[in-house]
């Protein structure tokens, strides 16, 4: 009898310890940055043809040094998707920025999208680009580099990020 009691104060003890647990991560299939996406591609004329995208919204973010990722399908996901790419965005973040700064880092997104096509076979090869300097020279050109600045300041304040974590942010 006892026994069983202690057992169960031990599991509370132990629960209540506990760090707080990594938070679950949930994905959704985002419309609306979908739409934001379509916008972009067309009026920056962003080349990304014959690409199928998605467009992810990660809740609660996918890490807090990192608003936004653009990730190629492994062969598995693209069996299973249909999908070339999936662009992923950090819900916590996208709520906090205005449309303009969410307009930005989603070009800068779609600008990892690089597509080759085999001269020989025709065959489309889905890449990610690299980054050109330490931001695509377009998106500098269009926007300067405050935008970034923008970016880490709101994820800072949103968790209290420490200077080195700052530095550790990947755009
Ligand atoms: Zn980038």
């Amino acid at each position: 009898m006892n026994t069983q009691n202690n057992t169960d104060s031990f599991l509370e003890n132990y629960q209540s310890s506990k760090p707080a647990k990594t938070s679950k991560k949930e994905f959704v299939l985002s419309d609306e940055i979908m739409a934001l996406g379509a916008e972009i591609i067309g009026e920056k004329r962003i080349d990304v043809y014959p690409a199928k995208i998605g467009y992810v919204l990660v809740s609660p973010n996918i890490s807090k040094t990192i608003p936004a990722k653009c990730l190629r399908t492994s062969k598995e996901l693209k069996f299973f998707s249909n999908l070339d790419y999936v662009i992923e965005v950090s819900d916590e973040i996208w709520t906090a920025l205005d449309k303009e700064s969410r307009k930005i880092l989603l070009e800068h997104e779609l600008r990892h999208i690089l597509v080759l096509q085999n001269d020989k076979t025709g065959d489309w090869l889905f890449k990610i680009r690299q980054h050109d300097i330490q931001d695509f020279s377009k998106v500098i050109s269009d926007y300067g580099i405050e935008w970034r600045k923008k970016i880490k300041l709101c994820l800072s304040s949103l968790y209290d990020l420490t200077p080195a974590e700052e530095d550790s942010i990947q755009i």
